[in-house]
Formats: C-alpha cells, sequence, structure tokens
C-alpha cells in the first residue's frame, strides 16, 4: 500500500487525512476529518468542532481548556469552512 506525495486535508481544521479512520465516516475522499465531520461526512456545527478541536489541542498538547479553546477559535477562522458565507457556518 502507498500513500500519496500529498494527503489531503480538512476543509474545517487543516488536519492532515491519512488513514481511511482519519476521513469523516472513514470514508477516504470526505472533505472533513473525523473530528470536524459526521459519519455521513458532512460538517458538524461550528460550536460541536470547536470543542472537538479544543479536546484535541488538550490531549496532545497538554494546553488549559481555555487556551485550547482560543487556540481553536483561531485555527478554525483561517480554514475555507468557516468563512462568512460557508455553508458550514450556519446561522
Ligand atoms: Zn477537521
Amino acid at each position: 500500500m502507498s500513500l500519496p506525495e500529498h494527503c489531503p486535508s480538512c476543509g474545517s481544521c487543516g488536519f492532515p487525512m491519512r488513514e481511511p479512520a482519519d476521513f469523516a465516516g472513514g470514508q477516504p475522499g470526505a472533505a472533513y476529518c473525523s473530528t470536524c465531520g459526521d459519519e455521513a461526512g458532512r460538517l458538524r456545527p461550528y460550536d460541536e468542532v470547536l470543542q472537538a478541536n479544543a479536546d484535541y489541542l488538550v490531549r496532545q498538547q497538554g494546553l488549559d481548556p481555555a487556551a485550547a479553546r482560543e487556540m481553536a477559535r483561531a485555527l478554525l477562522a483561517a480554514m475555507p469552512a468557516w468563512q462568512a458565507g460557508a455553508p458550514g457556518r450556519g446561522a
């Protein structure tokens, strides 16, 4: 099994998706990672994605929860899925 030279990254958080399990719903080709997308590959609501990414930073980098939430907010703000007018943004 060979990996593509550059792997796709999540349109919501930028996480590189290498394994099928990294993709939403476990489906390679999904636009979002398993943290940001649901079982059907659809983007989760902003608050859920924000919280999930903050939790990930707490686990992976040992950040304080409040600091992790701020970092996650800044991260998501730069991603295409969360630009003003993007479908995932919601009301
Ligand atoms: Zn993601």
